[in-house]
């Protein structure tokens, strides 16, 4: 059997593409899935299902690929989780629901990608998205992924204060950060329902399962691209310790921004020389592949705190209310931004002790770093990841950035709205809050991922030397075959990437519709 379509990866922007594109019935869609399937509510298990109050650690999951990854040479090696499941990280993640900036998005355009101006993006983030609070141009109301903001009567007292050493210190009153010139402190948009994180898997794929024209098979991983010539016919995969292969008119990759950067470079596709090294035979050199990881690096700044937050008494999501400001001297728009968390930190390794973990901390992330990182296929053996080099700090201006940023923190934190809930500062002390030097260096020891890479197969115009894909997510010099999702960002948007992954596929499955 031959499908129209083969899409590789069922996450976000995977899920997206195999809802839409079946909705024509005279298109066959296949969706492959490396990870498990959990085909309705009823059977996701806890950790994917709940964001927040009693549950149990996303960070365990066994539904996870996890990475690792070098983030500064002062650092050790930092965990990089991604979901592994039909629903992908969509199904892990943490819920927030930011968009980028308008000025991301018309870089993307300048940049040479004119169909992803801010204007022709909007559309599909409206698509997209059932928004709960605000109904005019800007918003959705009857997309798939339901979203919302949590109310003044819910925040926590932590979150108040924060709100309140905030609107105290200057920042304007955001009451909805999704409005393209917003800026300033207030509720996140979430995409929740009651408590349950509200991913791909539920919001587009579900409701698509009954279609006969698509087939749904988790437990499938991916090896390579099959080629006649420079045409991509299909795919070879290993399922229940079978290998098999099968064929399309169009293979799409969607396995995310490590995922499919691996399948392509092990398939030939890729930086030439990096690729012969291996032994493996260059189908098209594209010497952009892997080059330009971006992602946000973020840091948790923690207090002890004079009560404990218990996880089963949470009524809000970690970041509920979030400052987004432009650090002093920089050109970018909304940098930065702070996360007000419900407790000390979760990170990935890292679970909770509620006897021991009594603390307020705030997650400090930069959302337009100009370090960038590198992805580098080292091994021909499919089940050998690739190596992963964030590069974070690299450039002074994201040093003296993260800085100011913690300073401001460290200032915030003094406002009386704290005095009954906060005790000490753990980290940094105030002496190396003092010293530039011993800041950067704590910062570069501290640094982790925001969980944001992207960029590793970047999409631009055929004169980009980096250049992957173009505008369409074709992969340049391959006939049949294109990437969908957070892999073709050209640079990381000045937001969580979950919202603008959905909007670009929303966006491509109507390129591909209207025959690009
Ligand atoms: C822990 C965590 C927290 C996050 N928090 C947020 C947040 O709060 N808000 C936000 O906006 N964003 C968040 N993100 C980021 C966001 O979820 C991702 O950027 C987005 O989901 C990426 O979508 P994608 O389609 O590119 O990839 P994914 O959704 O990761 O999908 C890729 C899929 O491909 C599959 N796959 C990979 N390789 C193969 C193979 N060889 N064969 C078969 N299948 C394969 C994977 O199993 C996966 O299901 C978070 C991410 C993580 C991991």
């Amino acid at each position: 059997m031959k499908y129209d379509h083969i899409i590789v990866g069922a996450g976000s922007a995977g899920n997206i593409l195999a809802s839409r594109l079946s909705e024509d019935p005279n298109r066959s869609v296949l969706l492959l899935e490396a990870g498990a399937d959990f085909p309705d509510l009823q059977q996701l298990p806890g950790e994917l299902k709940y964001l927040y109050g009693d549950r149990p650690d996303v960070y365990e999951s066994e539904h996870l690929w996890n990475y690792e990854a070098r983030a500064t040479d002062e650092a050790l090696p930092i965990l990089i989780p991604r979901g592994k499941v039909i629903g992908g990280s969509s199904a892990v993640n943490g819920a927030q629901f930011l968009r980028g900036v308008r000025e991301d998005y018309d870089l993307w355009a300048e940049w040479g990608n004119d169909e992803w101006s801010f204007e022709k993006i909007l559309p599909y983030f409206k698509k997209n998205e059932s928004d709960r609070d605000f109904q005019d141009e800007y918003h959705g109301t009857d997309g798939p992924i339901h979203c919302r903001r949590f109310t003044p009567d819910e925040w926590g007292p932590q979150q108040q204060a924060f709100y309140d050493a905030c609107i105290d210190a200057g920042f304007p009153d955001c009451p909805d950060h999704n409005r393209p010139d917003s800026t300033g402190v207030g509720p996140l948009t979430f995409n929740i329902v009651d408590r349950v994180r509200w991913n791909t898997a539920l919001g587009y794929l579900d409701p698509a399962r009954h279609r006969m024209n698509l087939t749904i098979k988790p437990n499938c991983l991916v090896h390579g691209v099959i080629f006649d010539g420079n045409r991509a016919t299909g795919l070879l995969l290993v399922s229940g310790g079978e290998r098999f292969t099968v064929y399309g008119e169009e293979v799409i990759l969607s396995a995310g921004a490590i995922g499919t950067p691996h399948i392509l470079g092990l398939s030939g596709v890729g930086p030439g020389d990096q690729l012969a090294q291996l032994g493996i035979s260059v189908v098209q050199d594209l010497p952009g592949l892997g080059r330009n990881l971006r992602d946000h690096p973020s840091i948790d700044i923690n207090w002890s705190s004079k009560q404990v937050f218990p996880l089963k008494e949470e009524r809000v999501a970690a970041g509920a209310i979030t400052l987004r400001y432009t650090a002093s001297g920089s050109p970018y728009k909304n940098d930065m931004i702070i996360y007000m968390n419900n407790r000390l930190a979760e990170a990935p390794g890292r679970s909770l002790d509620e006897s021991k973990d009594a603390g307020i901390s705030v997650y400090l992330c930069m959302y337009l770093a100009l370090s960038s990182g590198e992805l580098r296929i080292q091994s021909t053996d499919p089940s050998q990841p690739p190596s992963l080099d964030y590069n974070y700090l690299h450039d002074p201006l994201d040093r003296s950035r993260y800085r100011e940023g913690i300073r401001l923190c460290a200032d915030l934190f003094k406002h009386a709205a704290f005095n009954d809930l906060v005790e000490d500062r753990l980290a940094p002390s105030d002496d190396i809050l003092a010293s530039d030097e011993a800041l950067d260096l704590w910062v570069k020891q501290q640094v982790r991922t925001a969980h944001h890479i992207c960029g590793t197969a970047k999409m631009g115009p055929s004169s980009d030397p980096l250049a992957v894909v173009d505008q369409y997510g074709k992969v340049y010099g391959i006939e049949g075959l294109r990437v969908v999702d957070a892999s073709i960002m050209p640079h990381c948007v000045r937001a969580n990437l979950n919202a603008t992954v959905m909007a670009m596929a929303e966006g491509v499955a109507d390129f591909i519709k209207q025959g690009h």
